[in-house]
């Protein structure tokens, strides 16, 4: 059977390109891409004119098995998303458990990736993090969320988006304390921004920045100092007996 490849896009400067995706997007049979006329321009812009597929979130139950199949009968497929590496955030995971499934052969193209880079320049300990996503929207299963990573002692890096931060920011510093964050937005870009601080001063600095780009969200873990609590004081209740404010 074929093979097929996850190709990392820039998520934001062309630069960041790689030279084996160039070559794989232009010598696989078929890319399949997110969004297609997000990504007919990058081909367009480095001359590929690979044959172009759409794999998304509200086709993948119809367009995933016509892929596996393509691939078992020999082709060899690129997968992409709209920016960075797919099946982070992005559609692409149930197809690789699919093609796994069936012995073929899956192969990353690495590169850029938005939560990595946020926590590689956020100066929070790296040596150990949890890649936690989007946040849900609706409050308490936001509430829930939070709660859920809590305890967490390694760095958290969470995707957010500018209308949303100003509510997720207020809700992280009742559940997880007044911890040390860095939201970074337009990474790569020429406006790229880290600004660092406590959740209460990030909040009051975005009260003079309003939000724009999208954002990373890097959180420090749970520290002795940065331990949180929730509204029913029920995280506050930590079994090593640090004090909560
Ligand atoms: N697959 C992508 C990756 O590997 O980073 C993530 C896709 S997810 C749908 C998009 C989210 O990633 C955005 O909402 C934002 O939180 C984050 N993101 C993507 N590009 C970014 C950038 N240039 N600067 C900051 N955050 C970015």
């Amino acid at each position: 059977s074929g093979t097929l490849y996850l190709v990392a896009t820039p998520i934001g400067n062309l630069e960041d390109m790689t030279f084996r995706a160039i070559r794989t997007l232009r010598e696989v049979d078929i890319i399949a891409a997110e969004d297609t006329r997000q990504t007919r321009k990058l081909l367009t812009h480095f001359e590929i004119s690979t044959r172009l597929v759409s794999y998304h979130e509200h086709n993948k139950r119809a367009s995933g098995p016509e892929l596996i199949r393509l691939l078992e009968e020999g082709s060899s497929i690129a997968l992409v998303s709209d920016a960075g590496l797919p099946a982070i955030s992005d559609p692409g995971a149930d197809l690789v458990r699919d093609a796994a499934e069936r012995g073929i052969s899956v192969v990353p193209v690495p590169g850029a990736n938005a939560a990595l880079s946020a926590l590689i320049i956020s100066g929070l300990p790296t040596e150990r993090f949890l890649f936690a996503g989007f946040p849900p929207r609706q409050r308490k299963a936001l509430n829930e969320w939070l709660a859920s990573i809590a305890y967490e002692q390694g760095t958290i890096m969470m995707y957010e988006s500018p209308h949303r931060i100003t509510k997720t920011l207020p809700a992280m510093l009742e559940v997880l304390g007044d911890r040390r964050i860095v939201m970074a937005r337009e990474l790569t870009k020429r406006h790229e921004e880290a600004a660092r601080g406590t959740i209460t001063e990030c909040i009051a600095w975005l009260e003079e920045h309003p939000p724009l780009g999208e954002y990373v969200i890097v959180v420090e873990g749970r520290t002795a100092q940065a331990s949180g609590h929730s509204a029913d004081g029920s995280i506050a209740d930590i079994a090593d007996g640090v004090p909560n404010g």
